[in-house]
């Protein structure tokens, strides 16, 4: 990932985020930091870039040119990069474009990564920064953080560079430098691979609308205080359900807003468990702490999924149906508007092909594994990632790999959602004689899928080894492991009825935007 820090005080800003765990992970090549001097681009004789406000006031303001420049040479560097890293990275739906396309994909990339990049104005007149802001900006592979001095910077240019305007809270500060540089600690530690243990990032504060619970280290006893003897029991699942029950309760007292986020969260999953196997896909979203609710009465509920923007929606009736559609188009991003919807009852497909104008239905059983124990791996795969012996070595995929991915998923996934799971480390493969032999992978939402055995390794349990993978990794994080099976897919139908999961006794219908260019390809 990409920072580009435009500032009139690069040093600052530098000296701030080349430390610790930031300042390594930019070494490692995981991130890079830029910053790009505003006043190095000022056509004023004397280096001038303020000026004072029209109609009075207090101070003095940024000006619109040197700012303008600024950023627009930095974009057209992106641009640039981007040109000569495609056409890898143009996302192309159905195939790699062909020789005599390469020119225009190129072009395509170019003008695709300069009209995208986001650009954050740090000021206090935006919307307060969250760590679910982090993550979601974690998954661009350029930002721009452009940081205001004195009262601030001129509107007009505001208006025509700024994507985001985010605060670091409500107060005021002299520049932008430092909530720039607290923007890129937190979401850098959100970027795969800058934290060395992978867990950290996805157990601590925020998670599922929770503060994190009390945590202790040696000496068991200090000033008279014990640490709590459940944490020295050695019995994880008390250990959890104990540091479960700390957290709730710290966030009530200490964060009663954040808890009553947490309560809404709560009743949903109540509700959706009264139909279990089917609601899996969003009862796990609000368990991982991925759900934003759009609309909740009752059994009535309808979620967006803040990492993929996907949205969720079961309803009892369809004037239910209907009233949760309009408020879901209502809320639904202005620029992307609805791509992705998933219903739970099939009286709402055609309605939401008329209202919302969506269209390509899948139909897919919810599977679901309903244990908690892990299931036996022993003749399936080794433990450690390496071949041992016949048994082939599971772990992570590289970018080298995005080939043999997309070769065989890309007719139904798209190459740059492949490169992005890849990116995050939700790829897994099956090696064996260092061949890649099959692959499964966790969808952004959070259901396990993409599961492909290449032919010639096929009746050797690859297929049953990659899926057990995926769900004991799954249990290992407290999630309970889930899938999607397309109906008709019988081949798939038996392996997880091999492994034990349960299948949903109605469908999950899956409706997207058509995206009429992509098909003309
Ligand atoms: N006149 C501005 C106002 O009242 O909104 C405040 C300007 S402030 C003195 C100067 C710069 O510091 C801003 O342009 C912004 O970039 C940065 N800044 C100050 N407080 C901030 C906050 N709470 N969050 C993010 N940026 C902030």
């Amino acid at each position: 990932m990409h920072f580009h820090i435009l500032t009139l005080f690069p040093d600052m800003v530098m000296q701030g985020l080349s430390q610790s765990i930031i300042g390594r992970a930019a070494e490692r090549g995981l991130l890079s930091i830029e910053t790009v001097n505003i006043r190095d681009y000022t056509k004023d004789r004397h280096r001038k870039v303020d000026d004072y406000p029209y109609g009075g006031g207090a101070g003095m303001l940024m000006q619109a040119q040197p700012v303008y420049d600024a950023w627009k040479a930095v974009k057209e560097r992106i641009a640039d990069r981007a040109q000569a890293v495609s056409p890898q990275h143009v996302p192309c739906g159905y195939a790699t474009p062909q020789k005599g396309q390469a020119q225009d994909a190129r072009e395509q990339t170019k003008q695709a990564a300069s009209q995208r990049v986001r650009t954050v104005y740090v000021t206090p007149q935006g919307a307060t920064f969250t760590q679910q802001m982090a993550k979601e900006l974690a998954k661009e592979e350029d930002v721009i953080f452009l940081c205001g001095h004195y009262e601030g910077i001129d509107e007009r240019v505001l208006e025509e560079i700024v994507t985001d305007y985010i605060s670091i809270g409500d107060y005021v500060l002299t520049g932008g430098e430092l909530p720039a540089m607290v923007m890129i600690d937190a979401i850098s530690r959100m970027v795969p691979g800058v934290l060395t243990n992978g867990e950290s990032g996805d157990t601590e504060s925020f998670e599922g609308n929770l503060l994190e619970y009390p945590q202790y280290s040696r000496p068991e006893e200090w000033h008279g205080k014990s640490v709590p003897k459940v944490l020295l029991s050695g019995n994880q699942r008390m250990i959890d359900a104990w540091r479960r029950e700390a957290a709730v309760a710290r966030t009530r007292e200490r964060r009663p807003d954040l808890y009553r986020k947490y309560e809404q969260g709560q009743e949903c999953i109540a509700s959706l468990k009264k139909q279990k196997l089917l609601h899996m896909d969003m009862i796990e979203l609000i368990a991982r702490g991925q759900a934003q609710i759009i609309f909740a009465e009752g059994a009535n509920i309808c979620l967006r999924d803040m990492a993929s923007g996907i949205y969720f929606h079961t309803a009892e009736n369809e004037n239910m149906g209907k009233r949760m559609l309009k408020e879901l188009a209502k809320q639904a991003d202005a620029a992307s508007g609805v791509g992705l919807l998933v219903l739970h009852q099939e009286f709402m497909v055609e309605q939401a092909k008329r209202q919302i104008g969506l269209s390509d239905i899948m139909a897919c059983s919810q599977v679901v594994y309903t244990k908690r124990e892990k299931l036996p791996v022993t003749g399936l795969y080794s433990v450690d990632g390496e071949e041992h012996a016949g048994q082939p070595g599971i772990r992570p995929l590289g970018m080298e790999h995005i080939d043999a991915v997309v070769r065989h998923y890309g007719e139904i996934v798209d190459r740059e959602y492949i490169a992005d799971r890849i990116a995050k480390q939700a790829m897994f493969g099956a090696f064996l004689g260092g061949e890649l032999a099959g692959f499964v992978g966790m969808h952004a939402e959070g259901s396990i899928g993409m599961l492909h055995v290449l032919p010639e390794y096929r009746g050797r349990k690859f297929g049953k080894a990659l899926e057990t993978y995926m769900i004991n990794r799954c249990l290992e994080r407290g999630y309970t492991p889930y899938g999607q099976v397309a109906v008709g897919n019988g081949i798939s139908k038996q392996l997880q009825e091999s492994l034990g999961l349960c299948f949903s006794r109605s469908c999950v219908y899956w409706l997207e935007k058509a995206q009429e260019e992509e098909k003309e390809r």
